[in-house]
């Protein structure tokens, strides 16, 4: 059985004192019977104190993003070895927010998954289409080549440190969610991709995330469809008694 994640992102929101809170509230609404791994991921500045606050619990911190080079002179940047030294494990990489707004390019995050997974952090690699591209009817091309693109390149054991998360960017923080049947059907296409690349064992222990509009109320549809391993949240995972519902959902 593979492994059921809900994660939540949580953008750039939260300061110190609203994270330190967010958290506290987590750790006393979050269901504790149910068989999902919960990871959060705050802002860069607020990863330490999370991981300090959490370490006696089993919410998993991740980081959103994380520059490819080892070190350098890279104003601003965060390396996987600083993540690392501050006990994070996890990061997120080719959110659709960075590559549209930060123009990260699949060649560009296959470069972040490789110093990623050198250093031992497990991936969650975010992909989708655009509305337009589901209008044409080219969503099943755009997220196969983002996969082979992104992933293609990896040993069939990297993929014990891959999740990836399926977020067609016109659900995202939209309001509009894809249909369960939708997801379902993405996410099966998906498995099935990455099953023809590098077998049935690595294609059926992937978890498989949806991302987009999840909220208490859809939650537990979406991750009722066999090929929806979890959730990766954005907006509903900025309140405790929201993100806790839908990991009940799982
Ligand atoms: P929303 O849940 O706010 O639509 O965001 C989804 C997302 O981008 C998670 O990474």
């Amino acid at each position: 059985m593979r492994t059921k994640i809900v994660a939540g992102n949580w953008k750039m929101h939260k300061n110190a004192e609203e994270t330190e809170d967010l958290l506290n509230d987590l750790i006393d609404k979050l269901p504790n019977d149910v068989e999902a791994r919960v990871i959060v991921a705050p802002t860069f500045v607020n990863l330490s104190s999370a991981v300090e606050h959490l370490q006696f619990t089993n919410i998993g911190v991740a980081a959103q993003n994380m520059h490819q080079s080892e070190a350098g002179a890279f104003t601003g940047e965060i390396s996987a070895d600083m993540l690392k030294s501050i006990g994070v494990d996890i990061v997120i990489l080719g959110h659709s927010e960075r590559r549209a707004y930060f123009h990260e390019t699949d060649a560009l995050l296959a470069e972040k998954v490789n110093t990623a997974l050198k250093h031992d952090l497990e991936v969650i690699f975010c992909f989708g289409e655009e509305l337009k591209d589901r209008q044409s009817e080219q969503h099943f091309n755009i997220v196969e080549n983002q996969l082979k693109d992104g992933l293609f390149h990896l040993e069939a054991k990297a993929w014990e440190n891959i999740i990836l998360a399926y977020e067609p960017v016109w659900a995202i923080g939209t309001g509009e969610t894809a249909s369960p049947e939708q997801a379902q059907e993405m996410h099966e296409f998906i498995r099935q991709t990455v099953k023809t690349k590098f077998g049935a064992e690595v294609a059926e222990n992937v978890s498989i995330l949806y991302g987009g509009s999840v909220k208490p109320e859809n939650a537990k549809e979406i991750f009722g469809k066999p090929d929806v391993d979890g959730g990766l949240i954005g907006g509903a995972a900025l309140k405790a008694t929201d993100f806790s519902a839908i990991v009940a959902g799982i």
